[in-house]
């Protein structure tokens, strides 16, 4: 997979790209992350690529010509099929759109600055816009790190184990498990006996049990299409919740 980044500060990317799974993602080649400097395509002498909002206002904004001429430069070497524009106004990014993203060939994301960009870009250049929740921040440079790294994990190779995508939260629509790992005992706090039985189909049960306890308690507005299973695991937990806990949770 390919993903061309446009930017103005390359160089908030370019550490992150090197370390830890993204790092190896991109040293094996299963990732391809190109930076292109936004400046390299304003015309003029001083290399402007922002200006005053007409009608007034504070700050400013992205000028159309340097991020159109930016995105047509990728021509042959991108599709230009999804060019992604991140910006607090956009679908708020989660684990069904990074999949679905994961299953592109390649990807253009256009991090901006200053107030944002030109609504001429928002219309006619990009084809999404993609926000990673509701606050903002002074740059798309962070918001791009953080599609780029939940992309390469849905990249088969890039996390050696996929059971620990699969089991990670949101994957099924749910929340993880909870883990431990050792000591055994910890001031006074042990780890659940059914994990250390070894018996893997009462510990698939517990977890999958855990997992929607968790759920139900933190995120109930993800419990949909519940299975028989997941049905009998949550009246199960229905009742051994005491009554004032449930009243908080419905
Ligand atoms: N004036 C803009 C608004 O109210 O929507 C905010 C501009 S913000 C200071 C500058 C840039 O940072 C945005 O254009 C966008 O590229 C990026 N950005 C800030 N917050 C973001 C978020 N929550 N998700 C994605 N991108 C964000």
């Amino acid at each position: 997979m390919r993903i061309d980044v446009l930017t103005l500060f390359p160089e908030m990317l370019e550490g992150p790209l090197k370390a830890s799974l993204l790092g190896k993602a991109v040293a094996d080649g299963l990732l391809t992350v190109a930076l292109t400097q936004i400046r390299d395509f304003a015309t003029d002498r001083h290399r402007t690529v922002d200006d005053a909002p007409y009608g007034g206002g504070a700050g400013m904004v992205m000028k159309c010509e340097p991020l159109f001429a930016a995105v047509e430069s990728l021509k042959g070497r991108n599709s230009l099929e999804r060019v992604i524009l991140l910006s607090p106004r956009g679908r708020r990014l989660d684990q069904t759109l990074v999949r679905e993203l994961a299953g592109c060939p390649d990807l253009v994301l256009i991090c901006a600055r200053y107030e944002g960009v030109d609504e001429r870009v928002s219309q006619t250049l990009v084809t999404d816009e993609i926000s990673i929740g509701d606050y903002v921040l002074s740059g798309g440079e962070l918001p791009a790190l953080v599609l780029i790294e939940a992309i390469s994990r849905m990249i088969p190779g890039v996390v050696g184990d996929w059971e620990s995508v699969a089991t990670d939260s949101f994957y099924e629509g749910r929340l993880g498990a909870p883990q431990y790992t050792r000591p055994q005992e910890f001031r006074g706090m042990e780890v659940p006996q059914v994990l250390r039985d070894g018996n893997h189909a009462a510990i698939r049960r517990w977890k999958r049990k855990e997992a929607l306890r968790a759920t139900l308690a933190r995120r109930p507005d993800l419990l949909k299409d519940l299975d028989k299973e997941e049905k009998n695991l949550l009246a199960e937990i229905e009742r051994e919740t005491p009554m004032p806990e449930r009243e908080n949770t419905s």
